[in-house]
């Protein structure tokens, strides 16, 4: 008999599955699933693992069942990180070469070549198919492309062309997020840190200071009236600095980022912060006040300087009060300007106040300050002197008179801090002006993705709402870049077309991507696309046999049935492709479905490569199996949901494979004649089949190993328990066998291999088809007969551990005639509430008195606990209790080592005997 060996198993397999996942169009119906595809520039760890893996046992499902499957791979190369890495590697950066030599195992020699950004790409792609083809991913490898290809870009050219056309593509002014150093927007990819920041406007409230201004920036500016001071860090060098030839006073990093924003700014002498403190300041709306010291303001938010509103501002209530408890600037009062209903005459003192905050510190601040934020602007109005305006009407009245009397201007700034490019430099936000955008804030393309997404079947059902919020929510989108890898910009061929910008329709890429490379890239005109995914003809089409073989593909494969991708694109990528998708195809070929998964963690945290918590899938597969990878991933939450990579966890998955195999080798060559336990391990079979099959479809990984591996080992167990002495199976295993190595091949698919073929199955079990649950071989009455009978025995069991006697013999009592009235009765009934007085009316029960009243009460209890699949049989064909035991008292007798009574409890004498329940006899041990 051959050992359990997954290594070998893999080698086997290997072999055998070389070109056997390619695929063609044919006469089967088709089932086309994709991946987003991967941005190849480190080692994937095993959270990557499970974004291919779930897909390919879906693929492999679907195959078994008969449909034409394909499921394509491709590497996205554009864009800039790859230049930052090899920028570093370049100049050794310490921390980039031990991310690479060490975490991702990258040979030296290799390491080398690194300082040219292609070859990184290169290394990592090939790498990722190494190891994807190591995990068993059932791939089509013939249609491998990567998107630097220059027939790839012909194909981005094409898609622009209707992009542009169809006028979603402008040019305009827009502040961006923004790396100086790699001189470059830079999307949420291009991120370490601060993704979910955004680009807010602020105005910057000018004072006068000597012949200087000193700009605080503000969401605000109708609180100028309440401001008592400004805050400025005693710490903190700040600058003098001509802004557009006026000086300002601001800090280093607000004179960096003034100058990305549509200023010129030459610095010219620094100003000690400890300087300002105690300075005077004035605006006309305010009059002259002080500068204060302030060691918690930040000299990257903004302007570096902040002015103060006590009254209105819960951090600068609590800032003041500090000082003021300290003896210092007793003389100055908050100044109240608005009145809000259910805040007192100053709301930020009544607020802190009435949530007991002690100190700036506080976790509580921020949401305090974003309440009275909130209830000002929704239901303020400022105080008659100072207009007497509601707030939202006086904020942007007082920014306008601001901007056009008192030289206030525009600042933009993010909402949280710190933002981080990967190179490690601090984002900023810059104007652009030459930008490129896609326009998603068009309302009428906003309605045609909306009215397309009410047609696709979207998994699990709840990302709908995360769906319809993006659509909603985005704006327009920086599509082109200055530096990085990709396709030219067709209007502008300085710059570069970004990453989430071409990878949008690519799926249609994959159905010709291995016959386009056929043909010289530059025949590749606009019309050459057109005739293939829109079947527009026109006459001088090159290569046209080539072209009609491509339109083939295209109308077989397309529209695909599902895409598969993490839950964080659901705000970019997966929403973008289907704004694209709208522009360019037709109703009949846009996408059909979406597949959204959960995060991975590591013992708990978080997986990120660049905190070195990830464990590498390769290192996974070789010291697990890939089996084991592929069932660990597959069974320890369902797609959707988070998943816990630990490795005890999966070393218990590799012993229950280990399992599955020596089961499989020890029974599939039984030989007996089949027994009543056949017929009922055959029936339950049926069912494990039915709802594999159903999870399955519903792409319920986990549910489906439940049923698939757990529900017929569990099986097993108990027949091989009812085999009687000396028995070991009837020829009815091998179906089973059979069975079984299909229902779990997607999940394990190299043991299923080797099982399928120990088994003697046809060809690959890869293709072998699905089992199909047979209605004919549901047996019910069997599969409650042994239902009752394990239920019995676990009772037995646990009686014998409670009384810790040696028992000499046991006796069965079983419940009288009447109770299975009341058992049927009360499972019927509708209202269990009045069920009891209904079988009460009944003569009979009525003179059974307390009895019947405590035989009902302990039914409902029972029929509670019962799963419904039992109840509901039971009461539609009754079966004998008697008939169960008596055919299974030898196995009893078996199993207890004494001998076994029957007995109806009426009857028997026993005072116990009394408590027997339909399904639920009394057990006498004696
Ligand atoms: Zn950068």
């Amino acid at each position: 008999m051959s050992e359990f060996d997954l290594l070998k198993f893999e080698e086997e397999a290997h072999e055998r599955w070389l070109h056997a996942f390619e695929s063609n169009p044919g006469n089967l119906e088709k089932f086309y699933l994709n991946v987003a595809y991967p941005y190849p520039s480190g080692a994937m760890h095993v959270g990557h693992g499970r974004t291919y893996i779930v897909p390919d046992v879906i693929a492999r499902f679907w195959r078994m069942r008969g449909r034409q499957v394909l499921y394509p791979m491709a590497f996205h190369v554009t864009g800039a990180p790859v230049i930052g890495i090899s920028k570093r590697i370049a100049r050794r950066d310490e921390k980039t070469i031990r991310l690479y030599r060490d975490l991702y195992k990258v040979p030296q020699d290799v390491l080398d070549g690194f300082v040219e950004p292609l070859t990184i790409v290169r290394h990592f792609a090939s790498e990722y198919q190494r190891v994807m083809t190591a995990c068993g991913l059932s791939i089509d490898w013939r249609r491998r492309f990567t998107t630097v290809d220059p027939t790839y870009s012909k194909f981005i050219e094409w898609q622009w062309k209707h992009l542009y056309e169809a006028g979603h593509v402008i040019k305009g002014v827009h502040p961006v997020r923004y790396c100086t150093v790699d001189d470059n927007p830079v999307g949420d990819h291009d991120l370490l840190e601060g993704d979910k920041a955004e680009v807010i406007r602020f105005t910057l409230v000018m004072f006068r200071f000597g012949d200087c201004f000193i700009p605080t920036a503000t969401l605000r500016p109708e609180t100028i009236h309440g401001v008592t001071n400004l805050w400025a860090n005693p710490e903190v060098t700040y600058v003098k600095a001509l802004v557009d030839g006026k000086p300002w006073i601001v800090s280093k990093e607000a004179a960096e980022k003034l100058a990305l924003q549509d200023h010129t700014v030459e610095v010219q002498e620094e100003v000690p912060g400890k300087e300002l403190v105690d300075k005077k300041v004035s605006h006309p709306l305010c009059g002259e006040i002080s500068i204060l010291p302030a060691d918690f303001v930040d000299p990257d938010m903004a302007s570096g300087l902040v002015m103060s509103v006590p009254a209105h501002a819960p951090f600068d209530y609590i800032a003041l009060r500090d000082l003021q408890e300290a003896g210092r600037y007793t003389e100055i009062r908050p100044i109240s300007l608005i009145k809000v209903e259910g805040y007192g005459e100053v709301p930020a003192q009544s607020a802190v106040e009435k949530a007991g905050i002690k100190n700036q510190m506080d976790s509580r601040m921020d949401a305090l300050t974003q309440e009275i934020y909130s209830a000002e602007f929704s239901k303020g109005r400022l105080f008659d002197k100072y207009g007497g305006k509601p707030v939202r009407v006086a904020r942007d009245e007082v920014a306008d008179l601001m901007t056009a009397k008192y030289d206030s201007e525009v600042m933009y700034e993010f909402d949280v801090r710190p933002v981080v490019c990967r190179c490690g430099n601090r984002v900023r936000v810059k104007i652009l002006h030459d930008q490129w955008f896609l326009k998603y804030s068009d309302p009428a393309w906003k309605q045609q993705v909306s009215d397309h997404l009410k047609d696709m079947t979207l998994v699990p059902p709840e990302v709908r709402l995360e769906f319809d919020r993006t659509v909603d929510w985005l704006k327009d989108w920086a599509c082109t870049r200055r530096v990085g890898l990709g396709t030219r910009f067709p209007w502008d061929p300085a710059q570069l077309i970004e990453p989430l910008s071409d990878s949008t329709i690519y799926m249609a890429y994959y159905t010709i991507a291995h016959r386009i490379r056929e043909i010289d890239s530059k025949l590749l005109t606009p019309e050459v696309f057109e005739y293939i995914f829109l079947g527009k003809d026109s006459k001088e089409l090159p290569e046209r046999k080539k072209l009609e073989a491509m339109r083939k593909e295209f109308l077989y494969w397309y529209p695909y049935d599902f895409r598969f991708s993490a839950k964080d694109l659901i705000s970019n990528h997966l929403t973008f492709q289907l704004f694209h998708h709208v522009t360019i195809f037709p109703k009949d070929k846009l996408p059909k479905g979406m597949v959204v998964f959960g995060m991975g963690l590591l013992n708990g945290a978080k997986m990120s490569s660049s905190k070195g918590n990830v464990f590498l899938l390769e290192d996974a597969v070789k010291e697990f199996g890939a089996d084991t990878v592929r069932m660990f991933l597959m069974g320890s939450a369902e797609p959707w949901q988070d998943f816990d990579w630990r490795n005890e966890l999966v070393l218990s998955t590799k012993k229950q494979i280990e399992r599955f195999y020596n089961t499989v080798m020890d029974v599939k060559d039984a030989g007996g004649e089949p027994h009543d336990i056949d017929r009922w391990l055959i029936s339950r079979l049926q069912s494990h089949v039915a709802k594999t099959t159903a999870a399955l479809m519903n792409f319920q990984t986990r549910q489906a190993l439940q049923e698939a591996y757990f529900g017929i080992e569990t099986d097993l167990k108990w027949y091989r328990r009812r085999l009687p002495e000396g028995n070991d199976g009837s020829r009815e295993l091998h179906t089973l066998c059979s069975d079984w190595v299909r229902l779990l091949a997607p999940f394990i698919p190299f043991t299923g291999e080797h099982l399928w073929k120990e088994l003697a199955g046809e060809g690959l079990v890869s293709f072998a088809a699905w089992p199909v649950a047979d209605e004919k071989l549901v047996n019910g009455k069997i599969e409650l007969a042994e239902e009752l009978l394990s239920r019995t025995v676990e009772d037995i069991e646990s009686i014998k551990k409670l009384i810790q006697i040696t028992p000499k013999s046991i006796t069965i009592a079983l419940a009288p005639e009447w109770k299975h009235e009341i058992f049927r009765t009360i499972a019927r009934a509708s209202d269990r509430n009045t069920v009891i007085k209904e079988i009460m009316k009944d003569d009979a029960m009525r003179r059974r008195g307390k009895d019947a009243t405590d035989a009902a009460r302990q039914c409902t209890t029972l029929i509670h606990r019962l799963p419904p699949q039992v109840v509901e049989p039971l009461v539609r064909e009754p079966i004998s209790e008697q008939a169960v035991f008596e055919s299974a008292r030898a196995f009893l007798e078996q199993e207890f080592g004494v001998p076994v009574h029957v007995t109806e409890a009426e009857t028997s004498g026993h005072v116990k005997a009394l408590t027997a329940l339909p399904f639920k006899p009394a057990i006498i041990i004696e």
